[in-house]
């Protein structure tokens, strides 16, 4: 039997953008040159990755020498991280973050926590939601920096950056918003969202997996996480990675471009997939109903285990994820549920449809179609209850 394919995980990551493959072609080949070197083809490499720097710029409101490229998502969280606390040195060992943030933070900061640095994880709501009072409340005389995510990457919350940046300004603390899965999706602006540092990634808005960037503004110098050969001004060394520049350059200035337009074709994708899925007994949804991205439909499934459904909607063509692509194959409870108070049994159901502009109607009905199916499939293999010790929550 053949069954129709439904690319729905797209906060894993997304196919390239037409335009973004065709600009990236000519820089493995013919366009090669060294962005360092000053010959002909070195000043071609330069000036593309010059252009790439101003349309990324632009996308969220940025001065082009508040850019530096990395190799994507991680790298930004890592240094943001890392390059914070040693400018801040003198200043104490304090940092505030939550335990819904993607692991490139999370585990970061768990690293750093046995180096002696102390952290308060902000509580989340059942949405996983924070409030600005609670901000406001944990800042020390010695904190040094804040970490909150731009929109969280399993359940698809947007977090009120703007006001809890506000929160660790007045307070005179620094501030990271790790913005992976923001950017590209809903209006980003470093200026209005008050940051300091930013990190986002190109294959999240259909450019090329690694490659990324990190905004620092102007009046930080955060010192370099990488050493070496002195680009990108001496705070990130590393041959650039140009054809990946260039790809990531064409892929957030057609997102910015389309933005309106995509966020309202995709949030009625969302809202007819999260509608047809909670007809069926057991599924709750998940994350902000309100504040949310655009094309994420994230759900428990009560009494199944999500991670076991990933292959069986698999078999039917359909590729969706049990809660994020890093903790996959992890056979444990979702951080980001129990966080927002989830039970250790609801924390294993976690299922998540991630839609974008490439989606369609028929994808949606489909997926939707085949859930009863993939569900009655799952329970005859092993009810949840074997799967896990009833006596832990
Ligand atoms: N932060 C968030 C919120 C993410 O969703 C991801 C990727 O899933 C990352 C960071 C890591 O980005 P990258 O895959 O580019 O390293």
């Amino acid at each position: 039997m053949v069954f129709k394919k439904v690319y729905a995980d797209n906060a894993a990551t997304t196919a390239m953008s037409d335009s973004a493959f065709q600009t990236m072609i000519p820089y493995f080949k013919e366009s090669c040159g060294n962005p360092s070197a000053i010959h002909s083809m070195g000043i071609e490499a330069k000036n593309a990755t010059e252009d790439a720097r101003r349309k990324v710029a632009k996308a969220i409101g940025a001065r082009v020498n508040e850019i530096f490229f990395t190799s994507g998502g991680t790298e930004s969280d890592n240094w943001a991280l890392r390059g914070a606390l040693e400018l801040r040195r003198n200043k104490g060992r304090h940092i505030i973050t939550t335990e819904i943030e993607h692991s490139a933070v999370y585990k970061t900061v768990k690293r750093l926590e046995q180096d002696g640095y102390e952290m308060t994880y902000l509580p989340v709501d059942q949405y996983g939601q924070v409030r600005p009072e609670q901000l406001d409340e944990a800042i020390r005389d010695d904190t040094i920096l804040v970490s909150l995510m731009l929109a969280n990457n399993e359940i698809g919350t947007i977090l009120p950056i703007r006001k809890l940046s506000a929160v660790a300004r007045q307070r005179k603390v620094l501030f990271h918003t790790d913005a992976v899965q923001a950017v590209g999706h809903i209006p980003v602006n470093v200026q209005e969202l008050g940051v300091d540092m930013l990190s986002l990634s190109g294959h999240k808005f259909r450019g090329p997996k690694g490659i990324g960037a990190l905004y620092i503004n102007l009046k930080m110098h955060v010192p370099p996480l990488m050493i070496g050969g002195g680009q990108e001004k001496g705070r990130r060394s590393g041959t650039s990675n140009v054809p990946g520049i260039v790809g990531m350059g064409a892929a957030l200035d057609d997102a910015a471009e389309h933005l309106a337009e995509h966020s309202t074709y995709i949030t009625a994708l969302r809202d007819r997939l999260i509608d047809g899925v909670l007809k069926f007994p057991g599924a709750e949804l998940t994350g902000d109903p309100k504040n949310r991205l655009p094309g994420m439909a994230s759900f428990i499934i009560k009494g199944f285990e999500g991670e076991p459904l990933v292959p069986l909607l698999s078999e039917v063509g359909i590729c969706a994820s049990s809660g994020s692509a890093c903790s996959a194959g992890s056979g444990e409870p979702s951080r980001v549920l129990r966080a927002a108070g989830y039970s250790k049994k609801d924390a294993m159901s976690p299922l998540r449809f991630s839609l974008n502009e490439d989606n369609t109607i028929e994808d949606v009905d489909y997926i939707i179609a085949n859930l009863p199916s993939v569900l009655a499939k799952a329970a005859a293999i092993k009810p949840l209850s074997v799967f896990i010790n009833l006596d832990d929550y």
